[in-house]
This record gives C-alpha cells, sequence and structure tokens, in this order.
C-alpha cells in the first residue's frame, strides 16, 4: 500500500460505551491523517497542554459527560513547577513532582498524543499536530519519520492551555549565556551543573580566581521563581556542601541577585517584599537591585541603574535567567488567523475564556491567555468628578481624599466589578501618587487610575490561575452538558478568587500573605509553605513522595551525587 502520510484515525464507534475512549489506530493509505470522532454522539473535545491549566480541565471534567477528549502535548507528564527550586537542589527528587499525564488520561477513558501542536484551522475546526522527535536516533531515521509524523485532529472545541516561553525582552546575549529555568530538565541540568563546580573548586593545584569564578552564582530576577531558586541554593551551599565539602570553599561561594525593582518579591505586600529583602541581605545573598540588565556576555552581565547611569559588570560563573514570559508561538499563529485579536502579545478571551474571534469554539486558559476586561475607567474619573465637583475642564473644587477616593468608587461596584479590585489598591498605592500628601487632585487620580488599572488587567502568570480557570471551564463544559448553542453563546464568567501567595526565602523560613486572614513571615511561615507544596500535589502519590523527599532532606540533607 501507498504510504504517502500515513493516518491516524480513530476506528468505527458505533455503540461505543459513554465514557469509554476507543484506542486510535495507525492505518496505512489513508492520505491525509485526521483523528475523527469516536463514540456516537459525543462532541470532539481537543486539549493543548499538560500543564496546571490543561490537568486541572482534565481532572475536572465529568468522564461520564457527553464529550471525546484528546490530549496533545509534547510532555506526557504534568510538572508540580512550584517545586522546581526544590528539585534543582535535590531537596526533592525530580520524579516526585511530576505525574505521567497518562494516569489521569486513561482513567477517564480520554485518548492522548505526545506532539506538538502546530496550528489550527479555524474553517475546518483541525489542529495539525507533529509528534514529538526524541524518540528518533539520527536525522535519517528522523527524516524517514516526517511523512506520518504529522497529523490533523478535529474538534468541536479546543481547548488551548500551551503555557507561555521565557521572554529575554531583546536583552543580549542571554540565549547564549544564561540557563532558563521553566522546565524539569532546566532543574536537572543546575542541580548537575551545581555540583560539577564545587567538584571542580575542590581539585588540588585550582587556583582561587578560578574557585571564585567557578562558585559565583548570579539569578536574574527577584519575583518568586528566582528568589526561590536563590534560597534553595544558599541551603544547599550552607547546610550540605558546608558538611560535606572543605569548609574553606564557603568564603569564595557568592549568590546574587539582580532586579529592576527596589526590592525583591516587589509583586508582594510592599511588608513582605522589606522582610524579604531584609532576609536575603542578612543571609549574604547580594542583592542588586533597582538594576537593568543591558546585556550578557560570557561570564559577565552587563547592568546600569535604571536611569542607565553606572553601567557596571557583574560577573559569573553560572547565570540563571528567571525573569519574563512571551506569548508560545503556537499562540502567535493563531492569533494571526484570528483578525479580532488586535493585541498582538496575547490571546485574548471573553469572560468565560472563550478566544476572541473563534466562534466560541476555541477556549484559552493559563498562561497563554488574557481575559479582555470591559473598559471602567472613563466610569472611575466620572465618580472622581461627581465627588470632588469639578467643572468638565477638569477644574475641582477639592481634592478627594483616600477615603473620598474609594467612596465614590463604590458607586460602581454593580456595573463594573473591576472598579472594586481598583478600589482595593487604593490604600497600598495612594501616597505613591499624591507624593505624600493626604489629597489626590484629579490628574493624579488619573495617573493611578492607568497605572493600578494595568497591573490588574492581565490576571498574574501563577500556576492557582490557570487551575481555577481550568476547573471552571470543565464545570462550565459539566453543565452545558454538551449543548452546542450554551457553549458557544452562554452568558457565563469566571472569576478568580486570590487565595494567597507563598514564597520559599531560605534557612526553613518562607513568606505568606493569606489574604484576610494575615501576613505570615519567618520559620511558621515556612512550615505552611512545605505543608502546602507537599498536600497541593496533583495525585496521592506525589503526595507520598514529595513528604518522603523532605524528611529524607531534614533529616540526610541534599544527595549532593552527580550521577547524570
Ligand atoms: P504550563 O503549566 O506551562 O503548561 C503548558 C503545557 O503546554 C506544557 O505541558 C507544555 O509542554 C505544553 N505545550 C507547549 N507548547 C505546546 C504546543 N505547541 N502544543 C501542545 N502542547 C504544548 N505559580 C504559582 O501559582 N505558584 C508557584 O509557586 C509557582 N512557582 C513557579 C516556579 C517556577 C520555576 C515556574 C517556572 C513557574 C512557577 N509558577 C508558579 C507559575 C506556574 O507554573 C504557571 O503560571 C503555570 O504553569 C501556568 O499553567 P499553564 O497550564 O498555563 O502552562
Amino acid at each position: 500500500p501507498r504510504r504517502s502520510r500515513a493516518a491516524v484515525t480513530a476506528p468505527a464507534t458505533t455503540g461505543a460505551r459513554r465514557g469509554v475512549m476507543t484506542e486510535a489506530v495507525i492505518a496505512d493509505d489513508v492520505g491525509e491523517a485526521r483523528v475523527t470522532a469516536a463514540a456516537a454522539g459525543k462532541r470532539r473535545v481537543v486539549v493543548l497542554g499538560s500543564g496546571w491549566g490543561a490537568i486541572s480541565f482534565v481532572k475536572s471534567l465529568d468522564a461520564s459527560g457527553p464529550y471525546d477528549v484528546t490530549l496533545v502535548s509534547p510532555r506526557n507528564y504534568f510538572l508540580y513547577t512550584p517545586l522546581l527550586p526544590g528539585a534543582a537542589t535535590g531537596a526533592v527528587e525530580d520524579r516526585s513532582i511530576v505525574e505521567p499525564i497518562r494516569r489521569p488520561i486513561s482513567s477517564k477513558g480520554y485518548r492522548y498524543f505526545e506532539a506538538n501542536a502546530l496550528s489550527v484551522d479555524v474553517a475546518k475546526r483541525t489542529v495539525r499536530c507533529r509528534g514529538s522527535d526524541h524518540t528518533f536516533q539520527d536525522e535519517e531515521d528522523l527524516a524517514k519519520s516526517q511523512a506520518w509524523k504529522e497529523f490533523d485532529l478535529e474538534y468541536d472545541y479546543l481547548v488551548t492551555a500551551v503555557g507561555a516561553v521565557p521572554n529575554t525582552f531583546g536583552v543580549p546575549g542571554v540565549q547564549e549565556n544564561c540557563m532558563f529555568f521553566k522546565e524539569i530538565n532546566d532543574a536537572a541540568r543546575f542541580r548537575r551543573e551545581v555540583n560539577e563546580r564545587f567538584e571542580c573548586a575542590t581539585l588540588p593545584g585550582v587556583p582561587k580566581e578560578r574557585i571564585q569564578q567557578l562558585l559565583r552564582f548570579v539569578v536574574i530576577g527577584a519575583g518568586p521563581t528566582g528568589v526561590e531558586l536563590a534560597a534553595e541554593l544558599y541551603d544547599y551551599v550552607y547546610q550540605d556542601v558546608a558538611k560535606t565539602f572543605p569548609r574553606r570553599l564557603l568564603e569564595d561561594v557568592s549568590i546574587e541577585i539582580i532586579d529592576l525593582q527596589e526590592k525583591i518579591l516587589s509583586a508582594y505586600d510592599r511588608r513582605i517584599a522589606e522582610y524579604a529583602t531584609d532576609f536575603f541581605q542578612r543571609a549574604n545573598i547580594k542583592c542588586l537591585l533597582g538594576a537593568a540588565v543591558k546585556e550578557v556576555k560570557d561570564g559577565a552581565v552587563v547592568i546600569s541603574d535604571r536611569d542607565g547611569s553606572n553601567v557596571r559588570e557583574v560577573p559569573f560563573g553560572l547565570a540563571v535567567w528567571c525573569t519574563g514570559i512571551k506569548l508560545n508561538p503556537f499562540c502567535e499563529k493563531l492569533i494571526e488567523s484570528l483578525p479580532q485579536q488586535e493585541n498582538k502579545r496575547s490571546l485574548l478571551t471573553d469572560k468565560n475564556l472563550r478566544v476572541k474571534g473563534s466562534d466560541g469554539t476555541i477556549f484559552a486558559l493559563g498562561d497563554c491567555a488574557t481575559i479582555e476586561r470591559p473598559r471602567s475607567l472613563a466610569k472611575a474619573e466620572e465618580l472622581y468628578r461627581e465627588a470632588a465637583r469639578c467643572t468638565p475642564e477638569g477644574d475641582c473644587e477639592i481634592d478627594l481624599s483616600k477615603d473620598g477616593v474609594k467612596k465614590a468608587l463604590k458607586y460602581g461596584f454593580d456595573e463594573f466589578p473591576h472598579l472594586e479590585e481598583i478600589y482595593n489598591r487604593v490604600d497600598d498605592v495612594f501616597t505613591t501618587f499624591t507624593g505624600g500628601s493626604d489629597r489626590m487632585s484629579f490628574p493624579e487620580f488619573r495617573v493611578m487610575l492607568e497605572d493600578v488599572d494595568k497591573g490588574l488587567r492581565a490576571l498574574p502568570a501563577t500556576a492557582q490561575v490557570a487551575k481555577q480557570e481550568g476547573q471552571y471551564l470543565a464545570q462550565y463544559f459539566n453543565t452545558c452538558a454538551g449543548d452546542e448553542d450554551k457553549i458557544k453563546q452562554g452568558d457565563a464568567r469566571f472569576d478568580y478568587v486570590h487565595k494567597g501567595s507563598l514564597a520559599y526565602i531560605g534557612k526553613d523560613a518562607a513568606v505568606a500573605d493569606i489574604p484576610g486572614f494575615a501576613i505570615v513571615k519567618g520559620f511558621a511561615a515556612g512550615l505552611i509553605w512545605k505543608s502546602f507544596e507537599t498536600v497541593s500535589q496533583v495525585s496521592p502519590r506525589n503526595v507520598l513522595l514529595v513528604a518522603a523527599d523532605m524528611i529524607r532532606t531534614k533529616i540526610f540533607g541534599r544527595d549532593i551525587s552527580r550521577i547524570n
């Protein structure tokens, strides 16, 4: 038979049991590769990704519902990212924080393909996919596979949860000279490289300058990921290397963290940011703050002050880029095929996570999507002007106090829930925009409004958001029970509930901001962090593995052997 392009099709499914997926077969000689509907009467849902958004969607979807689900991801496991810094130093093992994606998939009778989604044909409702390459040994082998490795999946609904990719912000040299820190392979590489450096520094006759160069670690980005990585590295050095390597090495180790903001964890509550910055400085983790990275050379980060002055070089042995994410290339392509997506930097969805311009058949969630919000700033301005008795030209009888501003905003809550989010931020930012005064003028109010709105418009790129969105969307699909009109046009709305922020800062300490409850810092927060990250694993198996790792590390220390 002709093998022009092999086809992946689902077998005839008449009479298939509800919720039980028939296995896809590879058939010869069908020309275009396609996967068509499996179970009769079911709606085909194709889910892209195996991260936070995708797994929570799949887990919350009712297996007995009228959906035939196919999940596509180049990664055949879910990765519990919050413990990735721990895996990078051996505090937890990498296998403890990954969950094979086939487990939840097969338990629900769904189907999985290890492949990358390449593009979407919106009109035909198909996704072109390409099987992962890594099982192929050489170029020749790979070339032979090309013909049958690409296939199309037909969908009724497409759920895009492909996450984001690291952003270098165009800084020269980042790609070539820094490590990124996003995937399990990054953690494994970091662990290996750090260990290799200490072993090398211990060899007889290595000059002092070389030792210092080997052991100079620079983390770029002082958000939660960078801070936790620096903290875990600190623990690794002072809890494990200190006991097992010659102690003289410690005086040559340096850990530095660079950020544009004036505090580490600057997006957290001000008290947390101040505490964490102070904690790092006392722990001798050098904080280079208010510093813009201009370039990364081989062995040195070039930084300046925020205004571009005072350009200097920070030498390093190992530099890790932990700042910023950008649109996944798959989403860039999808945006191109949807003319209504005018914002080219983000995949815009409506409040129900339906991708704008996609006829209600494509949904997006997690790091790859942004919910478009109704513009409510004009209303806020109107409310200020009414309260301050302003003329149309903007001349106002009074400047409003903080309480006055909040009271004015309150009148708009019903019509624009977004104003309530702005209201919640006023206490924190008020004096920043009045230059310390307790009254705010109309122009100052406008600047504050724009600034706060900008920060609030996009939900944070966190696992917490992706997980809630996945759960929400699955519930929505469950409720719609396959009703096409409801799914495509139903007037539902995803509301994010922020349950708090946690970050590990080293020496068994953490910071926790639990809204409406408290800000906890230090050892107590460390216990909360450890317990939370253990019980939040996606399967009981992983809970056990992580708990065992944490206990093992506490009693015996990290495994500092370099086995691969
Ligand atoms: P991801 O979880 O990134 O999943 C994307 C999935 O899509 C992956 O499986 C990927 O393989 C797949 N994919 C990519 N391209 C394609 C394609 N073309 N076709 C098909 N599949 C594709 N958030 C918190 O709330 N708390 C934390 O403590 C925290 N710590 C973090 C620590 C680290 C080191 C990192 C990197 C992130 C951390 N985050 C944390 C952020 C959190 O991990 C992300 O916000 C979250 O993973 C986003 O979920 P997602 O489903 O959108 O994407």
